[in-house]
This record gives structure tokens, sequence and C-alpha cells, in this order.
């Protein structure tokens, strides 16, 4: 990759440009928002989607095989059921489809699911080998009908945005009223990254350019319109990603030391990743 010239860039949640360095780690860095306390990329590194191409390619293999793994497609099963309450039409869209795990096991269950995929190895994948509808685009540069959808559902991708704001105004517009809109990402906020500081996997400021907490997503939802119903966080790491795997009972013994932390996290929303379930607030509420 050729070197990149940054850019400033203000904060994308409330337009304010003051902002202070939390972190640096691999020639970037993380600043804060002074008024609103959203995270992001900042000085930005520009052309981040084609640093993201690339790598999305070298992993392609990686990603089917764990998209497609028994135990993905039960997570997967899991969190539509809790889409289920919203279905009326059966439209689902998927925002950041990869290879397609996801809208397969969506359609296993009767849903007649989209998927968005600007990374084009990814999109072609789930389109040929798998015969579902994955459109090789952004949200935004989709033409996608208003009012159209059940659910909207985004798994490890607001991460990835440059610019939040625009993906959940246009999820917005695309759910029918009353719709759902389903987000899973990093939570800054978390005891791992406490824990664990600049070494924490997911602080990777040139690949996830937006970090937020429970607060600064529930924030990004309401300046869309969105009515929160549910928040909750997931997980917690006390080793970093170099460490070497454990096995057996060293696992074990980790597995049951970390569970009291887990348990806590899931009350205190500090788990390593957020779950916000929000709605289109349906034609009388409005
Ligand atoms: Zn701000």
């Amino acid at each position: 990759m050729e070197t990149n010239e940054l850019s400033h860039v203000r904060c994308d949640l409330c337009g304010a440009d003051d902002s202070q360095r939390v972190l640096e780690k691999e020639g970037a860095c993380y600043a804060e928002c002074k008024r609103c306390g959203f995270i992001y990329a900042h000085p930005r590194i520009n052309d981040p989607e084609a640093f993201n191409e690339e790598i999305f390619q070298e992993r392609l293999q990686t990603y089917v095989q764990k998209n497609y793994s028994a135990k993905k497609q039960r997570d997967y099963r899991r969190e539509l059921r809790r889409l289920e309450p919203f279905r009326q039409n059966n439209r689902l869209l998927e925002i950041g489809s990869n290879v397609g795990g996801f809208l397969f096991q969506a359609r296993q269950l009767n849903w007649s699911p989209i998927g968005l995929e600007p990374v084009v190895a990814c999109a072609r994948y789930g389109c040929e080998q798998r015969g579902l509808n994955i459109i090789a685009s952004t949200l935004e540069e989709a033409s996608l009908p208003d009012d159209h959808f059940d659910a909207v559902y985004s798994n490890a991708v607001f991460e990835h945005l440059a610019a939040p704001s625009v993906c959940f105004q246009s999820a917005f517009r695309v759910l029918r009223p009353g719709g759902a809109l389903y987000v899973d990402t990093v939570n800054y906020a978390c005891c791992t990254r406490e824990y664990l500081g600049a070494g924490w996997k997911l602080l990777k400021p040139r690949e996830h350019l937006s970090l937020y907490t429970p607060a600064t997503l529930r924030a990004f939802c309401e300046k869309a319109g969105f009515e929160v119903l549910r928040m909750q966080t997931n997980g917690v790491r006390f080793r970093t990603n170099e460490d070497r795997k454990l096995r057996g009972l060293g696992r074990l013994r980790e597995e049951l030391a970390k569970f009291p932390i887990s348990l806590a996290c899931r009350f205190t929303l500090k788990g390593d990743s957020i779950t916000v379930l929000a709605r289109k607030p349906s034609a009388s509420s409005r």
C-alpha cells in the first residue's frame, strides 16, 4: 500500500471540531470528541476503503469457513429470532453482509433477504456460490426504496464506517414505519479495553474508524429518529491476540475465572460488543 495522506475530520455524531487524542497504534490515532465522547480515527488516513478491499480479499476463505460454520449459523438463527416480532412482509436488509452467512440463515427461515457488501470479492462469493441477493454497494449508494424493510441488520460493520450518521439516516429511510434496526458493534467502554489497553485486538484505527459506547450508539440512533428498545453488551477477554491459545485445563480455568466478570459486564454494559435494537416509530406515533 502507498503511504497515505492524513486528513482532519470533525466528530460525526455532534459535528464539533474539538477532540483529544486518546490512543496511538500502528501509525494511526483515535481521538475522543470533547463535546459528546464519540471515539473516531483522527487524523484520518485517506482511502480506508482500498485498505479494506485488500485485506478482505486475503481473508475470503477464512470468512467463508467462519460464516457458514454450524456455530455461526446457530448464532444467526438466535439473532433472527429477535427480529421475528417485526416480520410483516419478509423484507430484510443486511448492511455489510460479507460472504452471506447471515442471509443464508435468514433465507432458511423464509425471509427474502437482501445484502449490501461493498467488498466485491465477498459479495461475488455470496451471489455466485450461494445464490444470495447481495449488492456490491454501500447503503447510501444503493437505490433502495423508502419505507420498505421490516428489519435492517448489521454485525461487525459500524466500526468500519467513516461517517456513521449517514448510514443510520439511510437505514431509517429504508425501514417501514414500525420496522427494526439491529446493530452489533465494538464497545469502546468495555472492561477488556480497560484491562488490556492498546493491546486489545479491536483497537485498530486503520480499519475500525468509529468506536461506540452504549451512550454514543444510543445518540446516533436517536439523532436519526429511532426509538431505542434494547441495548446489551457481550463478551470479555483477558489476553491479547498475540498470546498463545489456551487448551484443556488452562482454558477451563480461564473460562471459570471470567464467568463472574462476564456476568457483571452484562449488567453494567461493559462487554466487548454492544447490540442495539431500535425501532422506526410507526406513522401514528411520528
Ligand atoms: Zn462529538
